[in-house]
């Protein structure tokens, strides 16, 4: 899958990340100045080649407490194979429903900055059906975990893609810091689905195309992974 960044999203990710120093080609490109100048000149292999080096310090700019004590807990951990990764996830998160939506669900996890990744395992559990099943009953789900819904009569590719995504909400937002998180799960999703203010309103739509930009940043580094 091959996801190159418009000029705006690369911008946008820079602007988030602090104007960082980088090279381009032979040329190091550092400070709003420098990047304003560069942008229009980039190609889409340049545009590309950026938003890689940009993943984890995107995953640093958007939660900086969640990255530093991911860092400190991983000092001396050695660095694992995609495949080993994506076992580890595939046994530590908390998944229930169709069993063929658990691997699409665990490439897009591993997909993503491994704190990233690892804070959704941590946080969240993910329930899908439609896929081989119409529905389902199940028993009681762990309270403590935020619920992500994944449709699972979507291709793979797809499924992926939503579970990028959806991890990447739980990483820049926190139930801590959600109002709604007090309230039962029924009025959680009414607010979630018409939220109540224009300044709720305003700040779901920041937060989702804050998501959608990061969710095309790390696809992107994931599709030119080594
Ligand atoms: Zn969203």
């Amino acid at each position: 899958m091959n996801v190159v960044p418009t000029r705006h999203e690369l911008r946008r990710m820079l602007q988030l990340c602090g104007w960082p120093r980088l090279t381009v080609g032979r040329f190091a490109v550092q400070g709003a100045d420098e990047w304003q100048a560069a942008l229009p000149r980039l190609t889409p292999a340049d545009r590309q080649t950026l938003t890689r080096r940009l993943a984890w310090p995107l995953a640093m700019a958007t939660n900086p407490a969640r990255f530093r004590t991911w860092c400190a807990g991983a000092r001396g951990r050695k660095r694992e194979q995609f495949a080993q990764w994506c076992g580890r996830i595939a046994a530590a998160v908390a998944y229930y429903g169709d069993p063929e939506v658990l691997a699409p669900l665990t490439v897009g996890l591993a997909s993503l900055p491994a704190p990233v990744a690892e804070n959704a395992v941590k946080k969240c559990m993910f329930l899908a059906t439609g896929r081989s099943t119409s529905g389902w009953i199940g028993g009681f789900l762990p309270p403590w975990l935020r619920p992500v819904l994944l449709a699972g009569h979507y291709s793979d590719e797809h499924v992926r893609k939503i579970a990028m995504h959806e991890a990447t909400h739980a990483w820049v937002t926190s139930t801590e810091q959600e109002p709604f998180a007090l309230r039962t799960t029924r009025e959680s999703t009414l607010v979630w689905a018409t939220p109540a203010g224009d300044q709720e309103r305003e700040a779901k739509a920041n937060e989702e195309n804050l998501v959608r930009l990061l969710t095309a940043a790390w696809l992107s580094a994931a599709a030119h992974r080594p």
